[in-house]
């Protein structure tokens, strides 16, 4: 999922990233700026499928015919994490194909009573061994958390090119949604990819990014921006004290209004990265992760109500 201001400039119809790398955007409900989530098809002929995103049924055929299209036997869906903008049409081509689905435990659980997970994956573990299929690509499945806690993302040993989820993206920005979404996790994978080598980056949303690591570099740099207006914001104000909400227009003041809730979960998860560093508290005592997830509630008005104040410490 992301957000906010842009025009939506994103590819709509397939293109290869590599011959064996290939994207079917599908238009999803996502969040603007995005309308459309990249579904990533891996391998020659024998192919697995990762998120395919939309829930809309012309989409699901629109990419059967494509698949049909081009010759493929599908062997198996993989998902990223449970975001409804990436696992809408995960049903469907499972029927479809009879394949089985495969996420990390952690987004099984997420997707319980949703979507049907046959079967597990974990950080290392090579995709065409899991399957035991020949994909042509070595595959490697890495844990990435940050976005989600089950978060996956899909590296070609070869080439370093990563299928990226909601790691990324090419438009807009990424959502940190606490509790599911973890700051200080998401700043540790950006890094983990940078120093694992990422070529070219496959993001959810948007055009393939051909200087992944740089990309990765500018997310890390950005979020310790926003960090640093966090504290600059906080210790001006009275008792160096505010909650998420009110801290939202100093630092996003692009943001249109009605954003605001969802930028003010954004602020909730730099709170909640310096609190874990002792670097600020709350003066309520409180020390549970409230208020209501983005993906839990159909109104934003409940994202942000409730939050307490956050003090700056130091
Ligand atoms: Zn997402």
């Amino acid at each position: 999922m992301t957000a906010i201001t842009e025009a939506d400039r994103a590819p709509r119809s397939p293109f290869d990233v590599q011959p064996d790398l290939r994207v079917v955007p599908l238009r999803t409900p996502t969040l603007p700026p995005a309308t459309h989530t990249n579904c990533v098809v891996v391998g020659h002929r024998d192919v697995v499928v990762v998120d395919p995103a939309s829930p809309y049924e012309d989409e699901q055929r629109r990419l059967l015919d494509w698949i049909e299209g081009n010759g493929l036997r599908v062997h198996a869906i993989l998902l990223t994490h449970q975001h409804g903008d990436h696992v809408g049409g995960a049903n469907a081509l499972r029927e479809a194909t009879g394949v089985p689905v495969l996420a990390h435990p952690a987004t099984t659980a997420a997707l319980k009573g949703h979507v049907r997970v046959d079967d597990s994956l974990f950080e290392g573990d090579l995709v065409s061994e899991a399957l035991e299929v020949d994909l042509g690509v070595p595959l490697r499945v890495l844990h990435t958390p940050g976005h989600a806690r089950g978060h996956l993302a899909f590296r070609d040993e070869r080439t370093g090119a990563l299928i990226g989820g909601d790691l990324v993206a090419a438009q807009g920005t990424i959502v940190i949604d606490p509790p599911d979404g973890n700051m200080a996790d998401y700043l540790a994978t950006l890094a983990r990819l940078i120093v694992l080598g990422t070529g070219v980056l496959i993001p959810a949303h948007g055009a393939a990014i051909d200087a992944g690591e740089d990309k990765l570099l500018e997310y890390i740099a950005h979020r310790q921006m926003r960090e640093e207006q966090l504290q600059v914001t906080l210790a001006a104000r009275p008792q160096r004290c505010g909650r998420p909400i009110d801290l939202v227009p100093a630092i996003y003041p692009d943001v249109p209004p009605m954003f605001h809730p969802l930028a003010g979960r954004q602020v909730l998860a730099h709170l909640l990265k310096l609190e874990d560093e002792g670097r600020v508290d709350r003066p309520d005592g409180s020390t549970d992760v409230p208020g209501v997830p983005v993906y839990m509630s159909a109104s934003m008005a409940g994202w942000t109500a409730e939050l307490p104040v956050f003090r700056l410490l130091g």
